[in-house]
């Protein structure tokens, strides 16, 4: 019989594993508490309590006001509330090329609805350094950092360029690896999502800054201003904060062994075989790594190190599945061979330096086999 190859998870921009004190605090309330959040009784006061405690402590880990945390389903609803909530009388949208499907196609909508859409351009790192000359009711969307590269935008310098237009930000692959400020960045909206920096899936927030009103997108409640009705999933939100609480408390430290075994798999890789880093090395998110090993196509390559027993991914999880090339890499002008043999590996603190050196073995063994 063949043994069962062990498996190297290189997939943390996809989704992180839950953390057990993560799933411990959701299991505590869950074991202790029924009521719902709206009920005027007691027991759905201790819940309606648990709530507020939550959104205060985001609202702190974040740098905003408690009244500007609306919890979401996830950063694609949050990225879909803000868009086309903010959209409600502006005439133009800036957007960039690199952004999450999630963000994109929500300007994609507007647009058949006779909004003007201007494209946002980055550099051949996925830098933007500048944004086109907007009307004052405009709305722009730009992510803080990028899901396949890791590249991550200055945003609070690219809104001082344009300080008056409506600003969201999706700030998904950013909250819980950099720091985030949502006043510090002066935005209109921010949205993220806790199955990024290990709490559960199923649940994200979009900030909303307290001078700007959102058209809701979906009615039949009062729940969290109106912006969001529907009954608000309480042990969901204690699993998003104990995440943020943690990712925030130790976001030093992880960020120190991302980049130790970010060094430590491009050194073990470099012993084996030679490829390229797309996005901007120096200055990106540390655990995201955007290779391309020339002459191969990553779909196959794919599919060999699946089998291998790694698992990583050809772009966004998303678009996975269309085979298509990524836009994100087109958008800032790389070569289409040198795309179409490009492998994204997102690293987590929870590795061990014996996982990287392992997977860079099988990686190096794959590349190799495929080239030959
Ligand atoms: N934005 C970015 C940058 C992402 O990476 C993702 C997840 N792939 C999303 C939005 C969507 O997040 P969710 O899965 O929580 O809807």
């Amino acid at each position: 019989m063949m043994n069962a190859v062990s498996r190297i998870y290189l997939d943390n921009n996809s989704t992180t594993p839950l953390l057990p004190a993560v799933m411990e605090a959701m299991d505590e309330y869950a074991r202790t508490t029924v009521g719902n959040p709206a009920s005027a009784h007691r027991t759905g006061a201790k819940a309606r309590q648990v709530l507020e405690e939550c959104r205060t402590k985001v609202a702190k880990f974040l740098g905003s006001h408690p009244d500007e945390v609306i919890f979401t389903s996830g950063a694609t609803e949050a990225n879909n509330l803000a868009i086309f909530g903010l959209s409600s009388d502006i005439s133009d949208i800036a957007v960039s090329r690199i952004e999450h499907p999630s963000a994109i196609e929500p300007c994609l909508r507007l647009e058949q609805q006779g909004i003007r859409l201007h494209p946002v351009t980055v550099d051949e790192l996925g830098r933007v350094h500048s944004l086109p000359m907007l009307p004052e009711k405009s709305l722009v969307v730009l992510q803080l950092a990028n899901h396949e590269t890791g590249t991550v935008q200055d945003i609070a310098k690219l809104r001082q360029q344009s300080p008056t237009t409506r600003f969201h930000t999706d700030a998904t692959q950013a909250v819980g690896k950099i720091p985030v400020h949502f006043h510090q960045l002066g935005v209109t909206t921010l949205a993220c999502s806790a199955h990024k920096f290990f709490g559960p899936p199923g649940i994200g927030v979009l900030l909303v800054n307290r001078c700007t009103r959102l058209e809701p997108r979906i009615f039949g409640g009062h729940q969290q201003a109106g912006y969001r009705p529907g009954t608000e999933p309480v042990m969901l939100a204690v699993g998003f904060t104990k995440a943020l609480e943690l990712a925030c408390r130790e976001i030093e430290q992880r960020h120190a062994r991302c980049l130790e075994l970010r060094k430590l798999f491009l050194s073990s890789l470099r012993q084996h075989i030679q490829f390229s880093i797309n996005g901007d090395s120096a200055n990106g998110l540390v655990h995201t790594l955007n290779l391309s090993f020339s002459g191969i196509a990553s779909d196959l390559l794919f599919i060999r190190l699946d089998l291998a027993g790694i698992d990583c991914s050809t772009g966004s999880a998303c678009s996975s599945g269309s085979m298509l090339p990524s836009p994100v890499l087109k958008a800032m002008g790389i070569e289409e061979s040198r795309i179409k043999s490009a492998i994204r590996f997102s690293l987590s603190h929870l590795l061990s330096d014996a996982d990287v050196v392992e997977a860079a073995r099988r990686v190096g063994e794959e590349v190799k086999r495929l080239r030959s």
